[in-house]
């Protein structure tokens, strides 16, 4: 909704009305109220809302609002002016601001529900920035905190979520008590101001232990439920925790919902959106599964960050988002520190480019967040780089938003996630995180799939589908796959995928065995594992480009014969209708008298073969390729050697030999293919990641921070269509390009260069 509009609505005498009588009691009157406003909703879709058309905005908030307990400095946010930073940011050109409005213990409006921080005196800073906002047509949001309401907590201990043993976790609130409420009467407030939409933030249950919610109210709630009191605790092995899971998951899912139809009742026009958490490393314990918590709002946004995730997650989380919630549009925040958040430091400009242009080129619109300084003042180095990168952004708008051309469906199973994952996920999320390493790296398209929504069109999207160890599957899913491999479809299997039953036990047999063509011996034990290749025409597929020798792809020499280490689950299988190849090799440490007494970090050497390394069976019209061992795990391990990446590689070709496109770059620069079917357009986004090295770190070494991207970098690029090439043309007239028949050869000095090709 743009700012004109929320003029409109502000001004609108129904929704004065409605507003002020919702703050005096706002659990009364909402027929009428719904009924009155109706007009503003019917006004705001003829427009449009906000995030529609919007590329890049900005979030301002003040640093150090989370961690004073109440007891802030008197200076905190004192200079926290809304006219200045709404001019700044639309000086950083900047289409929309998020403001930071309400955190745990302040509120930066005129609340009769929380204070506000000492230094603002009398402001108003949202009054402030909503009315600088107007003169500018510029949606405002409001940025609002959930989850860690520190003021109220203190206030309404009985709120607090409760562990197992009735203990409550000072630092979480729970979502079933009588918090709702205050949360309902406040957004009341803060929509009176005529804002374009409230930034919720966030919906989690905590992110580890102490995990909850025991209070009362939970318990009564879910003996209602499921006619059973609630299990004692977190308990694997318990179908009463399977319960509890569904029930955390519901409890999120329901407070999102009612926050959403509550917004909506209030302010039609208003836009509600939640900070997603339903991705990697994220799991069980904040209470949201992939699917349904990124469904809840206007669009779904999230966080990428190489602070806390690194950084191939601005890709994966961009795709992620995607995939979670499909044909809506999808945000992504990063930020302008160097660290994090709160550092009061500005990343160099070409860093600051190469995220932003990773997550445009996938589809998102992204959010820059400025922590300001303590007091609230505006870093001026900050915005002028802001505005650098959000100004090419701008004038780049039209290559971005087209159709993404894949060639990896990568699928996720929150049901493997919980179950396999348990208490140790991040054990588990190795195999899927490195088949998105490795597609980034061998510049294939990729995209995400979901148990909780899989459909026969959606496999559909995709050449190639990689299960990567995918432990738990439901017949249901394993007759789809079947469904999509017989009609064509090619399936990539890996790990110890289809071995475990719904609470993630073992089982003797694979739900997958008719697929893979082979049956299940054994499941290895342990992840030290290698693969030997032979010299069958497989086997030399398989190995292509292995030796990788000073970056050389062509004319190295095979790797038939010599094991290279795999690291990752395993299964021995035993081939029934497949044909295999090479062999699976165990290590040293399985002769070990005490295997777990040695270094479990250190990956000990081949010994011998307990089965084959691949299996290749056909389908109908499909194939199926079967990883004995997990070469997706492998590549997003410490032991992320070229060879295990490779492999993948060459698995995902051997499937799909005739892609549309072939993309040759460095490891370091991410490719990501757009559509524009409409104008017989490819484009193809070349985005590299060019990291400065690092010394030693002064803790937790050896775990290294990644270096800052100063310079641009020159490297080499070739891009091939299989149908056939008109004419393609870069963005930058510093790219050297050569077009010889379906093919260019490309030299580029960038950070990101786009190459439009016509065909
Ligand atoms: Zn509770």
């Amino acid at each position: 909704m743009n700012t004109l509009l929320s003029r409109a609505i502000g001004r609108h005498p129904f929704v004065r009305v409605g507003v002020r009588r919702a703050r005096e009691g706002w659990q009364f009157g909402w027929i009428w109220l719904t009924v009155a406003i109706a007009f503003a909703g019917l006004e705001s879709r003829a427009e449009g809302p906000w995030f529609t058309r919007t590329l890049v905005g900005m979030e301002v908030g003040p640093t150090g609002a989370q961690f004073a307990g109440g007891k802030h400095a008197p200076d905190y946010a004192r200079n926290f002016n809304g006219v200045e930073i709404v001019r700044r940011a639309v000086a950083a050109n900047a289409e929309y601001l998020v403001l930071w409005v309400r955190d745990g213990d302040f509120t930066f409006h005129d609340s009769r529900l929380l204070p506000r921080p000492a230094g603002f005196g009398d402001r108003d800073v949202l009054r402030e920035a909503v009315e600088e906002a107007r003169r500018h047509t510029l949606p405002l949001i409001a940025y609002c905190q959930l989850q860690y309401p520190a003021y109220e907590l203190r206030q309404h201990p009985e709120w607090k979520a409760r562990q197992a043993d009735g203990k409550p976790i000072d630092h979480l609130v729970c979502f079933n008590s009588g918090y709702t409420n205050v949360v309902k009467a406040l957004l009341v407030e803060i929509l009176s101001y005529g804002i374009a939409g409230l930034h919720l933030d966030m919906v989690d249950q905590g992110f580890g232990a102490p995990h909850g919610c025991w209070c009362e109210t939970c318990q009564k709630l879910f003996q209602a439920e499921h006619g059973r009191p609630m299990p004692k605790g977190v308990n694997w092995d318990d179908n009463d925790w399977d319960r509890m899971l569904s029930f955390r998951y519901a409890a999120s899912d329901r407070f999102e919902k009612m926050l959403t139809e509550h917004v909506r009742r209030v302010a039609p026009g208003a836009t509600v959106d939640f900070n997603y958490h339903g991705n990697p490393p994220f799991s069980w314990e904040v209470g949201q599964t992939p699917v349904v918590h990124a469904g809840n709002g206007d669009f779904v946004t999230g966080e990428a960050g190489l602070w806390a995730f690194g950084a191939l997650s601005a890709s994966f989380n961009a795709e992620w988002y995607r995939a979670a919630a499909p044909g809506r549009p999808f945000q992504v925040a990063v930020q302008r520190g160097v660290r994090m958040y709160h550092d009061q430091t500005t990343r160099p400009l070409n860093d600051m480019r190469w995220e932003m242009f990773t997550l445009l080129a996938h589809g998102a619109f992204v959010t820059m967040i400025d922590k300001t300084a303590y007091d609230g003042w505006l870093d001026p180095v900050a915005y002028d780089r802001i505005g650098a990168v959000l100004a090419e952004a701008r004038a780049q708008r039209r290559e971005f938003g087209h159709v993404p051309v894949r060639d990896v469906g990568i699928y996720f199973s929150a049901r493997s996630r919980d179950w396999i994952g348990r208490d140790k996920p991040s054990a588990w999320y190795p195999s899927v995180l490195g088949v998105h390493k490795a597609c980034v790296y061998e510049h294939f398209g990729f995209g995400f799939l979901f148990d909780e929504n899989l459909s026969l069109d959606g496999l559909r999207q995709f050449p190639v589908v990689c299960l990567p160890n995918v432990g738990i599957l439901t017949q249901p899913e394993v007759d789809l796959l079947r469904c999509y491999v017989e009609e064509g479809g090619k399936l990539l299997i890996t790990g110890q995928s289809g071995q475990f039953d719904h609470l993630g036990r073992p089982q003797a047999a694979s739900m997958l065995e008719g697929l893979i063509g082979a049956t299940v011996e054994q499941r290895s034990v342990g992840l030290d594992h290698w693969v030997r290749l032979d010299s069958t025409p497989h086997g030399e597929a398989l190995g292509t480009g292995l030796d990788h020798q000073g970056g050389s792809r062509t004319g190295s020499k095979s790797m038939a014969g010599v094991p290279f280490l795999v690291r990752g689950p395993a299964t021995l299988y035993k081939a029934t209708t497949a044909t295999s190849v090479g062999d699976l090799m165990d290590s040293h440490r399985t002769a070990l008298a005490n295997p777990n007494g040695y270094n479990q970090d250190w990956p000990l050497s081949a010994r011998q073969v307990v089965g084959p390394a691949v299996l290749v069976n056909r389908v109908g019209r499909g194939m199926v390729l079967t990883f004995a061992g997990s070469p997706d795990f492998a590549t997003a391990s410490e032991h992320h050697i070229v060879e295990a990446r490779r492999l993948f590689a060459n698995g995902v070709r051997l499937l799909q030999p005739d892609p549309r496109l072939r993309i040759t770059a460095p490891a370091n620069v991410e490719v990501v293919v757009t559509d524009d079917p409409a104008t017989r357009t490819l484009r193809v986004h070349l985005i590299a990641y060019n990291a400065t090295p690092q010394t030693t770190p002064p803790k937790e070494r050896p775990y290294v921070m990644p270096g800052l991207i100063e310079d641009t970098p020159m490297f080499r690029a070739s891009i091939e269509l299989r149908d056939g090439l008109r004419s393609a043309r870069p963005l930058h007239r510093s790219t050297q390009i050569k077009k010889r028949g379906r093919r260019v050869d490309l030299v580029v000095e960038d950070v990101h260069e786009i190459v439009q090709c016509r065909y």
